[in-house]
């Protein structure tokens, strides 16, 4: 049995269906990370796992114990914001201690529960100070540390790192890769960053309009999205997905049977530049961004499609080059008209 389950799930705000049916099955100790483009649903799919939203259909249980309409506060699962909601008013060690307090834990065990957690966290210099002292960082940590302090069943993380800037974004990640590794602990977060989902997660739930498109660990997603928008939502820059109207016939013949109207899609790393004169898709090179361990070359092709090439290598070439380019169908992936994959049945 599943650790925490969801089944059927659905939030209706007034007559619009924000979630329509969610069923998910999550094992203990997993990291999972919602993703899915602004509005699908990702927050409001955390807030009802938290018991900050009613559940308006389906069941939520943890560990077989039925919790879809269980108080926030009776559901042991902590849940750390964006915003970090901190009490300014409070000391480090006030903010952490406080759920314990309000539990009327003995003040040994609290002592002890604040200093093991600041110590996890690089945060025992700043116990004393309160947020208004502390960076951005900092005041993320002290978030953390006041959810790891309860030691919650499930840990729930609503974008919590958008308020940082790229470097403390990064640094923060890696904390809470090795915070996980350390406690084990089952989370669900949610962030609109791929290179979050794609470096902590175990499995990737994307989300489309309050319902579930794939779930896979991050590589599965990355190799075999089951649709168009799963391909392009996965993968910076995006998959390339070229009509096949727009391929020359000798890479149409290429399409295995079920994609007639459809499209193929090609990572950027799979499109093979040639000088020109060699490939099978003839075009010409429209940009070039030189990112020093990258380089990513725009091209528009004779057929009017645009994809993107990522070199690992500099190149000579410059905007108005001719260029063919060679499609590996290894590495292609094949959409039907309505953009499911059609697979390639093995030879
Ligand atoms: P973002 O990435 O922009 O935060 P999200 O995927 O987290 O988006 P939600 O905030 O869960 O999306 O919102 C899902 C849908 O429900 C949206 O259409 C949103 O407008 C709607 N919604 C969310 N909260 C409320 C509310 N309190 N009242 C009415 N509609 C709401």
């Amino acid at each position: 049995m599943a650790y925490l389950q969801l089944k059927g799930i659905e939030k209706f705000f007034g007559d619009h269906r924000a979630i329509k049916g969610i069923d998910l099955d999550i094992q203990p100790g997993e990291f999972i990370v919602f993703v899915g483009p602004s509005g699908c649903g990702k927050s409001t799919l955390l807030r009802l796992i938290a018991g900050l939203e009613h559940i308006d259909g389906g069941t939520l249980s943890l560990e077989g114990r039925d919790i879809t309409h269980l108080p926030s506060s009776k559901r042991d699962l902590a849940m750390v914001f964006q915003s970090y909601a901190l009490y300014p008013h409070m000391s480090v060690y006030e903010n952490m201690s406080f759920a314990l307090k309000l539990a009327k834990e003995d003040p040994a065990v609290i002592k002890d529960k604040v200093e093991r957690a600041a110590k996890i966290l690089n945060l025992t210099p700043y116990l004393q100070r309160t947020p208004k002292d502390l960076s951005g960082g900092q005041r993320q940590r002290v978030a953390i540390g006041r959810a790891i302090v309860r030691a919650p069943k499930v840990f729930l993380f609503d974008e919590p790192l958008s308020n940082l800037d790229a470097a403390l974004r990064g640094q923060t990640r890696v904390e809470i890769a090795k915070l996980h590794r350390d406690l084990g602990a089952t989370t669900i977060y949610v962030t609109h960053d791929q290179v979050e989902a794609m470096t902590l997660a175990d499995r990737v739930v994307v989300l489309r309009d309050g319902l579930i498109e794939q779930v896979g660990t991050p590589l599965a997603l990355y190799d075999h999205p089951a649709n168009q928008f799963v391909a392009q939502f996965i993968g910076t820059p995006q998959m390339n997905v070229v009509p096949l109207a727009q391929l020359p016939a000798a890479v149409q013949q290429l399409a295995p049977a079920g994609t007639a109207g459809g499209s193929m899609g090609l990572r950027p790393e799979n499109v093979v530049l040639h000088p020109s004169g060699q490939g099978a898709i003839r075009g010409q090179v429209d940009l070039v961004e030189a990112l020093g361990a990258e380089t990513l070359v725009y091209v528009s092709t004779a057929e009017g499609a645009q994809l993107v090439a990522r070199l690992s290598e500099r190149t000579p070439l410059v905007a108005g080059n001719p260029v063919t380019l060679d499609v590996a169908t290894d590495h292609a992936h094949w959409f039907d008209a309505t953009g499911h994959v059609v697979r390639r049945k093995a030879a």
